[in-house]
């Protein structure tokens, strides 16, 4: 329902944390966050409200890094349970996936999962994406074209935010039929479902079109299609509302 990525000099868990309750107004049953920290991925999910999530994460607190992703969840696929709540992992843990939409064809491809091997352990239609992000990034070594590999073969609507252990300073992006806007900051990086979640750090904003991926660094911000082929339609404008 809602997501929020960050890179950049903050601490990257406080402003998606905030980003998350600028977009508590669209409703929502569970919360989660993950962190890029000391080389490995850290994650926290609750069913319920962000209040609950916030309790879990000062009970367990997670290590501080520069690169984190969030979500609220509103359940299509799967009861509202901590175990379905996003993000989802690959196995061991080294790819962290935030989902907003429905992936039609997930069936088809968990069972294609489960017949390599794989262990999913939610309900959701969301998991496939962690454990096939995992899988093309094994191969390729870059996230933003494990993305485009795997976009390539989901059939629905999705905006998909993930981040890989092994490209700690990288958030990348995704969407068919569902919003990403990406705030284009001074050193820092966002990405959310909605304006809302980042415009009180910066008001310039890019809009991501229909299959498209967008890989953010501290830095710079690349987009291209499912197919690779740099985007030429990538503008940035200026958020003027309250
Ligand atoms: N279909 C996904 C799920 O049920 C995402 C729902 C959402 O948009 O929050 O987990």
């Amino acid at each position: 329902c809602g997501i929020v990525g960050y890179v950049g000099g903050q601490c990257a868990l406080d402003v998606v944390l905030a980003g998350l309750r600028r977009l508590e107004y669209r409703g929502y049953d569970s919360a989660g966050v993950a962190v890029l920290a000391d080389g490995g991925l850290a994650s926290a999910k609750k069913a319920g409200k962000l209040a609950n999530l916030e309790k879990e994460l000062a009970d367990r607190p997670l290590p501080s890094g520069p690169t984190a992703i969030g979500h609220t969840r509103w359940a299509t696929h799967g009861g509202p349970t901590d175990a379905n709540a996003h993000p989802h992992l690959d196995n061991p843990g080294r790819v962290a996936v935030v989902h907003n939409g429905i992936i039609e064809n997930f069936a088809a491809l968990r069972a294609e999962l489960a017949e390599r091997g794989h262990a999913l352990g939610s309900e959701t239609d969301t998991e496939v994406v962690a454990h096939l992000l995992s899988e093309a990034f094994s191969s390729c070594g870059d996230l933003a074209e494990a993305m485009r590999q795997v976009c390539r073969r989901l059939q629905g609507a999705f905006t998909l935010v993930a981040v890989h252990a092994d490209e700690p300073d990288v958030v990348v992006g995704a969407r068919r039929n569902s919003p990403l806007v990406v705030g284009v900051g001074d050193g820092e990086n966002f990405l959310a479902s909605d304006v809302a979640a980042f415009i009180a750090h910066t008001r310039e904003a890019i809009e991501l079109g229909q299959d498209q991926v967008v890989e953010l660094r501290r830095d710079g911000v690349t987009v291209t299609g499912f197919d690779g082929a740099p985007a030429d339609d990538v503008r940035t404008y200026h958020v003027d509302w309250d």
